[in-house]
């Protein structure tokens, strides 16, 4: 019987992907908008794709409107350019992910889902380039909100048209590198499981008290005790 909804985030959590990623969006905003804005330099962990591009443009003086009327051309430029120029070698999946979702996909008390600030198509293709895209039915991505936080009721409805179940509070499990992953548990009162192989260390993250700390995934057993935690 099915227990706990666990909703993974992908960079950083799962994977790495190499400097590709900003140069592509570089392109990607050059291309639609004629400027990279502060693509460059700005602090993409944690934060949705979408508001990404409008944080980088508007660092630029280019008004909100503006950004508004390409955004779907971007979006889809980004998209197309990540899908045409990242290869496998640009990602490098984390320290006991496969062993990790191996088991878990195995469990019949485990839903596993994607919340995360990619967009869809993008993302996937982060995941199907090292073989995890299958183990993931279902998500929550960029495309669904401006905010990380619009994202857990999103997940929640989807996992209830797939199983019939409505998970709630504590069965709500969120796997993320960062406190924007924290945070978004609290919305729907879930459980946070924070990991320190993106850009916060372990001390970072403790500050923002998420229910489960660790430094990787590698420890299979221990991680999936702590997701089962009631
Ligand atoms: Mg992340």
């Amino acid at each position: 019987m099915l227990k706990k909804l666990v909703l993974f985030d992908i960079d950083g959590t799962l994977l790495k992907v190499g400097n590709i990623n900003r140069r592509i969006l570089m392109d990607a905003l050059v291309e639609i908008y004629g400027t990279e804005g502060s693509a460059a330099t700005h602090d993409f962990s944690g934060r949705m794709d979408s508001t990404i591009i409008y944080d980088v443009l508007g660092d630029t003086g280019i008004a909100r409107e503006k950004i508004e009327e390409k955004f779907e051309a971007a979006k889809q430029s980004y998209i197309r350019r990540f899908r045409k120029e990242t290869q496998k070698s640009d990602i490098t999946l984390l320290s006991g992910v496969p062993e990790l979702l191996r088991n878990l996909a195995g469990r019949a008390d485990i839903l596993l889902g994607l919340l995360t600030g990619n967009f869809e198509a993008s993302g996937r293709h982060k995941l199907h380039l090292p073989g995890i895209d299958h183990y993931f039915s279902f998500g929550a991505f960029a495309d669904d909100g401006m905010h990380r936080n619009d994202l857990p009721p999103v997940a929640v409805e989807r996992a209830y048209r797939i199983t019939g179940r409505r998970f709630t509070g504590s069965e709500i499990v969120i796997i993320g590198d960062t406190v924007h992953d924290i945070t978004c548990a609290r919305v729907l009162n879930g459980r946070s499981i924070a990991v320190a192989t993106g850009n916060f260390s372990i001390n970072d993250l403790r500050k923002h008290n998420p229910s489960e700390l660790f430094e990787n995934l590698s420890r299979t057993e221990y991680v999936i005790h702590s997701i089962l935690k009631p």
